[in-house]
């Protein structure tokens, strides 16, 4: 059993998951004018639904969580606030996954009262159901036990987070700080139940020893805590 829920999902789920989706924001009649991606999760399925709905209009707004050192509570904020005047068009807005749906809903408020369209619909791959604050107009799979969905646009930085985490806690339990490649490989698929491949390992090794996490002695990569 992983230590973590995570599901990886290909490119080609992807097109899929964004074509049914497509599917049912035609079917249900809605027409939009314009979409608006919300970054960074909503690029790729928003560019792919511009495609199946034949859509022109793309724009995008981010919205996302913010830690404010000061009070180590957390907040979403509209990364770069920006006027748009959106009256006369039907909007569509786009993420990848609805988890607690904190930053989607403060995106969604922000686009209403700051750029006015006409309508405003929201569309999601997939909706977590369990967790949701909301539900979204428009989804293609409801998810009912949490995951963690690794996509094909955050592999690498999902992978260097993993490792991170993976050699971090294994140091706090067991005071461990040296590894080889190949046990590191191990351990992750064993933790996260999922292989990414060697190009993903080996570029995501590379950058947490840029970050100094890790140090490279020879064969062994070293936790510097
Ligand atoms: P939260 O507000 O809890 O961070 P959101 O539902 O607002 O969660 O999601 C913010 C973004 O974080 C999503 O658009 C997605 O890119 C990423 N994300 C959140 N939960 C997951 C998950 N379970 N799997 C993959 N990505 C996720």
């Amino acid at each position: 059993m992983a230590r973590v829920p995570v599901k990886l999902v290909s490119w080609d789920e992807i097109v899929e998951w964004s074509r049914g989706l497509a599917e049912r924001i035609r079917e249900s009649g809605y027409k939009p004018t314009i979409i608006i991606a919300v970054a960074r999760g909503g690029y790729v399925p928003a560019r792919l639904l511009c495609d199946f709905l034949g859509v022109e209009n793309l724009v995008s707004i981010q919205s996302q969580h913010w830690t404010e050192a000061a009070k180590m509570a957390e907040r979403a904020i509209i990364k770069f606030p920006y006027k748009l005047d959106l009256r006369g068009h039907k909007a569509l807005l786009v993420d990848d996954i609805v988890d607690t749906g904190d930053t989607l809903m403060l995106a969604r408020d922000y686009v209403l009262r700051e750029w006015r369209p006409d309508e405003l619909r929201i569309a999601v791959l997939q909706w977590i159901s369990s967790v949701a604050k909301f539900k979204p107009d428009y989804y293609y799979i409801e998810v009912k036990e949490w995951v963690w969905f690794q996509y094909p646009w955050t592999r690498l930085e999902d992978t260097m987070q993993f490792i991170k985490r993976m050699v971090e806690e294994t140091y706090k339990e067991t005071g461990k700080r040296e590894w080889t490649y190949k046990e590191i490989v191990e351990k992750f698929k064993e933790w996260y139940g999922i292989d990414v491949g060697e190009t993903y390992y080996r570029d995501a090794l590379r950058m947490l020893v840029e970050k100094g996490v890790l140090k490279v002695e020879g064969e062994k990569y070293i936790y510097t805590p």
